[in-house]
């Protein structure tokens, strides 16, 4: 099936619930931040598409009776909750937003944000219940209304947040803030984070997801791992345990009497800080290793 123009499927498309094929068929960002990771995912879970290099907006997967649809991010919590799809990869952001009945079936590890309510920076304005009253400019005007703690006016528009406050037509902005740049560089400063999102994926509520689900948590908690080897005097084991912060980890005796080696995995974000603490109690030899798949 083709969709008839990128991001959209063909008017009237609705498949029934249970697919008679038994496959599985997973909405995937088409275009914007989400598209290259989300299908890095799939690749490195093994679902990359059945003919190499694949262009086109639906495939088949190798590996695995899936198949793979590129739509707008923010159109794939409603063709998951409609069962056009039986999953999808979006933004939690996108999946609130939308008040989706979806389940949320994995977090993925990437597209993190967070919706911040921001002020210009001259604004009087110090805490977010100063704005009872005020104008807000958002896209999320359902998350907002949700989750400011005081009533506002919302103004609705549908991109360039940002500009809204120096163009005049609001007070203060709702939007999607990663490293804080964008804010920064429209003269805006933060208030509160309201929401704080990543990339997910959502199942129909009862679809049989279960195994594609095992495939890609396999490679997102693997991507949060590192194996680590090293060498140390045995008399150190225990300060180098203490230092793993593992009770547990392989010990293999070396053939030079008393050494040994210590494999054990560690949180890939702790690695920089492990390497000078592990010299510091005798480890030498020490090797980082990325994981491929990594099944608890
Ligand atoms: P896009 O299609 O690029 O407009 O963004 C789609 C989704 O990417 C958003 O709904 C968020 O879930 C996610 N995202 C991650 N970081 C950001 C960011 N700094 N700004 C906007 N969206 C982001």
């Amino acid at each position: 099936m083709a969709p008839s123009r990128p991001g959209r499927l063909p008017r009237g498309a609705r498949p029934p619930q249970e697919r008679e094929d038994g496959r599985l068929r997973i909405a995937v960002p088409v275009k914007g931040r989400l598209r290259e990771p989300s299908v890095s995912l799939l690749e490195d879970a093994g679902l990359g598409p059945e003919e190499p290099g694949e262009r086109a907006l639906a495939f088949p997967c190798r590996n695995a009776p899936v198949d793979v649809l590129l739509v707008r991010a923010a159109d794939i919590p409603e063709y998951v909750q409609d069962g056009v799809v039986d999953c999808g990869i979006t933004g939690q952001d996108l999946v609130r937003e939308r008040a989706a009945r979806v389940e949320e079936l994995l977090e993925l590890g990437f597209g993190s944000c967070r919706l911040d309510v921001a002020v210009p920076e001259e604004s009087q304005y110090e805490r977010v219940e100063e704005l009872a009253g005020a104008s807000v400019a958002t896209v999320f005007p359902r998350i907002t209304r949700e989750l400011l703690p005081v009533e506002v006016e919302l103004v609705d528009v549908t991109g360039s947040v940002e500009i809204a406050p120096r163009l005049g037509l609001a007070d203060a902005i709702v939007d999607l803030v990663s490293s804080g740049n964008t804010l920064r560089t429209n003269g805006l400063r933060s208030l509160a984070t309201i929401f704080s999102s990543q990339a997910v994926l959502i199942g129909r509520v009862g679809a049989a997801a279960g195994q594609l689900v095992s495939m890609l948590r396999a490679v997102v908690e693997a991507r949060a791992h590192r194996y680590l080897m090293l060498d140390a005097p045995e008399a150190r084991l225990d300060e180098i345990c203490a230092v793993i912060g593992s009770r547990s980890p392989s010990v293999i005796p070396l053939a030079e009497p008393g050494m040994v080696a210590v494999h054990a995995l560690v949180p890939a974000q702790d690695v920089w800080q492990l390497l000078p603490r592990l010299e510091e109690v005798g480890a030498f030899s020490i090797l980082v290793v990325p994981v491929e798949r990594m099944l608890r």
